[in-house]
């Protein structure tokens, strides 16, 4: 029987688990893990932070692995069909039903009310449905890809690469732009880096803690400051210097804290263009460190402020085609990785929340 790593309710530590192998439907798979991640979102989860979420839930949304099982027919995008030994990874979001409101005629499936997302809003009723296990069951439907990268490669862009390329596709990157990321976690730092195959000419960081701000210049970064140790006039004065005055042409905000909106707004240049994609979780009623000048900030700025919400399809797709080629492979192949066995989940899920790993992964094959 598979070993999991559950979530058992909320603001409980995770605990391990049997649970017994499912009888395969038509056209599902079986994956054995070779490595999981730990992102932020996790750490939101234990804590109960993530509404309609069903626990005793298996985190790990974003994993890597080879098909151990198959039954009946399973194929990609492009038609190929995928066979037993197959290295893959899978869009963790499963059943958009494309025939809803937000489907067809918004066309903004990350929208759609059906959709389920695996080690998140699938639970453990809903059978292996999480990356800190033995085996994820790749239920009927869902969206494999084959992966020619490196296994830790794959994973150094994890969740956090289709999150970013989402959010510079909203941004509509210019070439030559000045781009200001905020936020020097794993979505900071994939955003770092496909601003720059997005035409930026610079990308300017705001982060923390050191370490984290060092693999930003790594990713490309042109130039860092500290969050922690610079107050927001001081932020700001130092956007302005190296915008000629004016503010970066767009803002990235993936930080997570509620004031950071605020603040993306205020770092931007008039009629510049901010993108929210930081904001997964709710932080509670509106926050008055979060509140801003409508005429100020964003009306008389002719400021172009947009929310991106989770990714579809083709951001996981164009991500494990950038991330599968050696060369732009690079800034995500040399990030720092820190593995855990399946037994240490608490301690990764502390070593995220505290920031003092770049990024940590579950392997759940090494006890
Ligand atoms: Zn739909
Ligand atoms: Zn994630």
């Amino acid at each position: 029987m598979p070993v999991v790593a559950a979530i058992p309710r909320p603001n409980a530590p995770v605990e391990l688990r049997e649970v017994a192998s499912p009888a395969l439907e038509d056209n599902s798979a079986l994956l054995d893990v070779e490595l999981s991640e730990v992102c932020g979102t996790d750490v939101y989860l234990q804590q109960g932070k993530l509404q309609g979420v069903p626990y005793p839930l298996v985190p790990g949304h974003v994993s890597i692995g080879r098909l151990s099982k198959i039954r009946g027919d399973l194929r990609d995008a492009e038609g190929r069909r995928l066979i037993e030994g197959d290295r893959v990874t899978f869009l963790d979001v499963h059943r958009t039903c494309n025939s809803c409101w937000y489907c067809l005629v918004a066309k903004t499936t990350t929208r759609c009310p059906q959709r389920k997302v695996y080690g998140i809003t699938y639970g453990l009723d809903d059978g292996l449905c999480g990356g800190w296990a033995e085996q994820i069951y790749i239920k009927p439907g869902t969206h494999c890809i084959r992966v020619d990268a490196e296994p830790e490669t794959f994973m150094a862009g994890g969740c956090a690469l289709p999150t970013a390329l989402h959010a510079i596709e909203r941004a509509e990157v210019k070439i030559g732009d000045t781009v200001l990321v905020l936020g020097s976690g794993p979505v900071g730092l994939s955003a770092i880096i496909l601003a720059l195959i997005g035409g930026a000419l610079r990308v300017l960081c705001i982060g923390a803690p050191d370490h984290r701000l060092k693999a930003a210049v790594e990713a490309g970064a042109t130039s860092v400051l500290n969050i922690e140790t610079h107050n927001e006039s001081e932020r700001l004065a130092w956007v302005r210097e190296q915008t000629s005055g004016r503010g970066a042409d767009v803002t990235i905000e993936a930080t997570g804290a509620p004031i950071a909106v605020v603040q993306a707004m205020r770092f931007t240049r008039d009629a510049g263009r901010v993108v929210i994609v930081g904001q997964y979780t709710d932080h509670g009623a509106v926050s008055p460190e979060a509140a801003f000048n409508p005429h100020l900030d964003l009306n008389k700025k002719h400021l172009d402020v947009r929310g991106c919400w989770g990714s579809d399809y083709s951001h996981f797709y164009r991500g494990v085609q950038i991330i599968s080629d050696p060369k732009r492979a690079i800034p995500w192949a040399q990030m720092k990785l820190t593995r855990y066995n399946i037994e240490n989940a608490n301690a990764a899920l502390a070593a995220v929340a505290s920031g003092q790993v770049l990024k940590a992964l579950i392997d759940p094959q090494v006890h």
